[in-house]
């Protein structure tokens, strides 16, 4: 699109931006291909992010545009309630190989968002299906991110998407504190050794509003968007067995960690503690049709499927559940993770990601690098009355030296797409080190 017209930017209400800034000066992608970006000017930006943590095998391999292209010409669309087209159950029926334990049936959504409040309505249906209704409260955590619906971010954590909307969160919620701990645990390399206990708040939870009426903890396996928080050693067992304790679901929201990020398909296999419910989106279709997918033990939908009365058994669902495109998208993602070997490259790349971010220590104003599998976060001295202004800045200064990187606040997040090379992750951390040295 170099030297074209750009269209008017007034109309679009643009998500998660600051508008009125960003209008005034656009950054704009306007092509894509392997580990790179095209911008509007001409320049190539290493992709440091898999766009948005969904890009894992890398922009538009060949397999996956062309299953697009030809699944747009066969079946454009296809209604999912009451019918069906084949498409949605070769999916799922490829999801559940690469899927952990007997996490076996396969609810599709259109997002993370979506597929998280699937997984919760899942959650009280099927307590509703056991004859314990009254377990309908969930337990959320501190910092987490699990979306943008009203169940999302209920659970969710992050204060600044939640404070418009406060008056009309879901109203059974509570919040495990979350895991990070510069005092404890800043440079940790992979899982912390410290903070297993912080998963004990469940107990007092459950001292307080009874097991019997909590139906789920949802949790990220990693919390990606509040800035890469790696769970300690043990945390992740300690919240399965509470839960086993107490007859409490545990859901994962794999909406980052599924898909290779880690080293295998899910966060569950990667950290070998398996949740009852998965959600997951973003890698599912490599980031090229907009999809999302609740994964539930085999037990869970037997419990609202095969022993409901006949009929619908869950009044659930979107127009576009299992969209032929976004399923067509998916088996081709899965074979071309299959055929490149991409969860076992991220596997074997983990090493040097973790040494080349740890690198980076002794930067101006970098207080914690922390790392698992593939993905990475900076973190930042927030500079005084300014709080996210250095995060901001090192991602513009990072974009104009031709890197996209994520911030969230003075958190500078990594997540490559699983195909990157050693030479491009030595690249990618040189651009950081060079806008780092740059940083007021
Ligand atoms: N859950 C997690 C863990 C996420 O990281 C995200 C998005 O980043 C979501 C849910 C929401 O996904 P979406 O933006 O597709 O609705």
């Amino acid at each position: 699109m170099a030297g074209t017209t750009l269209p008017s930017l007034d109309a679009h209400w643009m998500p998660f931006t600051a508008n009125r800034a960003f209008k005034r000066a656009p950054r704009l992608l306007v092509s894509a291909k392997g580990m790179h970006y095209t911008a509007a000017d001409g320049r190539q930006i290493l992709d440091g992010t898999a766009g948005l943590w969904c890009v894992n095998a890398g922009h538009s391999p060949e397999p996956i545009v062309r299953a697009i292209a030809d699944a747009a010409a066969r079946l454009d669309y296809a209604p999912g309630f009451q019918m069906g087209h084949p498409g949605s159950f070769e999916l799922a029926s490829r999801l559940a190989t690469i899927l952990p334990n007997d996490l076996d049936r396969v609810f599709f959504a259109n997002s993370g968002s979506e597929a998280v409040d699937t997984a919760l309505k899942i959650a009280l249906a099927y307590y509703q299906a056991r004859g314990e209704p009254k377990r309908a409260r969930f337990v959320g955590r501190q910092r987490a991110y699990h979306g943008v619906g009203f169940g999302g971010i209920s659970v969710g954590g992050l204060e600044s998407n939640r404070k418009a909307f406060a008056a009309q969160l879901l109203p059974l919620v509570d919040h495990l504190p979350h895991t990070h701990d510069l005092g404890h645990n800043a440079f940790s390399r992979g899982q912390p050794t410290w903070g297993a206990e912080l998963a004990d708040a469940l107990e007092a939870i459950v001292a307080q509003r009874g097991a019997e009426t909590i139906a789920a903890v949802i949790v990220e396996p990693v919390a990606g968007s509040t800035g890469v928080l790696v769970p300690p050693r043990g945390y992740l067992e300690r919240l399965r067995a509470l839960c086993d304790r107490h007859g409490i679901l545990l859901i994962f929201d794999e909406v980052i960690t599924g898909f290779g990020r880690l080293g295998a398909p899910f966060a569950a296999q990667a950290l070998g503690v398996v949740p009852d419910l998965i959600s997951c989106a973003k890698g599912i279709t490599n980031g090229a049709v907009p999809m999302g997918a609740v994964a539930v033990r085999r037990g869970i939908y037997d419990a609202v499927v095969e022993t409901a009365p006949s009929g619908i058994e869950l009044f659930h669902g979107y127009t576009y559940s299992g969209h032929p495109l976004a399923t067509a998208a998916g088996v081709a993602t899965l074979d071309v993770y299959r055929s490149d070997g991409l969860f076992d490259r991220a596997k074997g790349l983990a090493p040097a990601w973790e040494a080349a971010i740890h690198s980076l220590r002794g930067l101006p104003h970098v207080v914690d690098l922390r790392n698992l599998g593939l993905m990475a976060a900076i973190e930042l001295e927030p500079r005084a009355g300014a709080a996210g202004a250095r995060g901001f800045e090192l991602f513009l200064d990072c974009f104009q030296r031709g890197a996209l990187v994520r911030a969230t606040g003075d958190v500078v997040a990594l997540s490559p797409p699983l195909i990157i090379s050693q030479q491009q992750i030595e690249q990618l951390v040189e651009i950081l080190a060079q806008a780092l040295r740059q940083l007021p």
